[in-house]
């Protein structure tokens, strides 16, 4: 009996163990599909994207999908495996890219939005907006670099600032010429009124504010004609505001009254300065065309931190931001208009006094900068450009990112 049962047992088992092991290997057959699948997706959606994605182990290139190659301007994956991101950027951006990554070790998630430039071996330069997703899990960092183009943006902003430029340009040099004609119209009363020393004085007065107010002006126009080029550089917004200020006081009709309300310790933020007095100046040209019988503007500047933007913009990401407000006491702006105010070409004004491009541009500048724009206002009771331009500070943005981690508060 035992000697008969024992080989039944055994074939028992060897058929258990059998039919284990079978389920083992469909389980692993399984899985090896899904993995399979999973990966055929992952490569669908790397391969599908319209974005750039460079897949990089440290700095080395290990992956990049067919618009990435295209948008570096190589031919095959095998040209670009192996080089450094680095290799296609322009010498400028390298040091933004790599100022992400000194935030790490510990870094885990994707870090801010970054402008960048990307120049092809051929020499020819492409404007993107790259972030960098980071995952940490065993010490070794794994990168995606995600490249969007934006060089035809990048041009129509700059576009637009020239035709915006060209503008303000043309009404500062119309201000010169009444400045000139007035000089000219004292001068020719003053040689009437000769024998008349009173009368003679007055013109003399008159001839010399109007020369003195056409020189300031030619000043500006020649610091204005003379920055051409975009360069960041540190900032003091209150600095730029009180210029701006005095530029307007010499040029704006006394109706309007200017006042300034300007938090002494502001942070200085990373911004072209020429450009943020484009944004102020637009900002006031439209404050004052919108109180064409007279009225007080208002710039105020603040330190604004992470949670206001944050709920009103999802993409806020920076840690504090310097705020800008130019309010007026004008007309207000119509709620069916208010949604189109930032289109290029939108304007309410007659024919020949607005050319519907200043808030486009402010909005390219400000978007530029990585900052916001909100707008507030009331139909007769004036209106509200509120600016917020982040106050650049990677080491913090590399702590938000770990904390973000850890969940709300953590
Ligand atoms: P433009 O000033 O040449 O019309 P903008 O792009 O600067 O072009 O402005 C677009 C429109 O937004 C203006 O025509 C006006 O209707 C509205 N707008 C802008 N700022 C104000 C303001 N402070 N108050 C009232 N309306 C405004």
């Amino acid at each position: 009996m035992v000697a008969a049962t024992f080989p039944s047992l055994a074939i028992k088992g060897i058929r258990k163990a059998l039919r284990d092991s079978k389920e083992e290997l469909s389980e692993l057959q399984r899985a090896k599909r899904t993995l399979e699948e999973s990966e055929v997706r992952y490569r669908l959606l790397v391969d599908g994207s319209p974005d750039a994605i460079f897949i990089h182990d440290d700095s080395m290139l290990t992956y990049v999908n067919p618009v990435g190659l295209k948008l570096v301007g190589v031919r095959s994956l095998a040209e670009a495996v192996g080089k450094s991101l680095f290799d296609f950027l322009h010498p400028e951006s390298r040091s933004v890219m790599s100022d992400d990554l000194s935030a790490l070790p510990g870094v885990d998630g994707p870090m801010p939005l970054r402008r960048a430039k990307v120049v092809r071996p051929d020499g020819s330069p492409r404007q993107v907006e790259a972030v960098r997703c980071i995952a940490d899990h065993s010490g070794k960092p794994h990168i995606q670099t995600i490249m969007r183009d934006v060089t035809k943006q990048a041009i129509l902003e700059g576009e637009l600032l020239q035709s915006q430029k060209l503008a303000a340009l043309g009404q500062m040099v119309g201000e010169v010429a009444h400045d000139l004609s007035n000089i000219m119209g004292h001068t020719d009363l003053m040689e009437k009124w000769r024998t008349d020393p009173d009368r003679f004085s007055k013109s003399f007065q008159a001839a010399r504010t109007a020369g003195s107010r056409g020189a300031g002006l030619v000043k500006q126009l020649l610091a204005f004609a003379r920055k051409d080029e975009s360069v960041k550089e540190p900032v003091a917004v209150n600095k730029a505001v009180e210029e701006v200020a005095g530029l307007l006081k010499e040029t704006f009709p006394e109706r309007i009254s200017l006042r300034l309300r300007l938090v002494p310790t502001l942070p200085e933020i990373h911004a072209d300065p020429n450009q943020l007095y484009q944004v102020l100046l637009n900002l006031c040209v439209n404050a004052r065309d919108a109180m064409p019988s007279g009225g007080i503007l208002t710039i105020s500047t603040s330190r604004i931190d992470e949670y206001a933007p944050k709920e009103r913009f999802a993409d806020a990401d920076a840690r504090e931001y310097v705020a800008i407000s130019v309010a007026d006491t004008g007309v207000g702006i119509e709620t069916e208009v208010i949604g189109r105010i930032f289109e290029p070409f939108f304007t309410t004004k007659r024919d020949g006094h607005g050319t519907g491009l200043g808030l486009s541009v402010v909005s390219g500048i400000v978007k530029a900068h990585n900052g916001f724009i909100d707008v507030r206002s009331e139909v007769g009771h004036g209106a509200e450009f509120l600016i917020y331009l982040p106050v650049t500070d990677h080491r913090s943005d590399a702590a938000r990112v770990v904390r973000n981690e850890n969940g709300p508060g953590g």
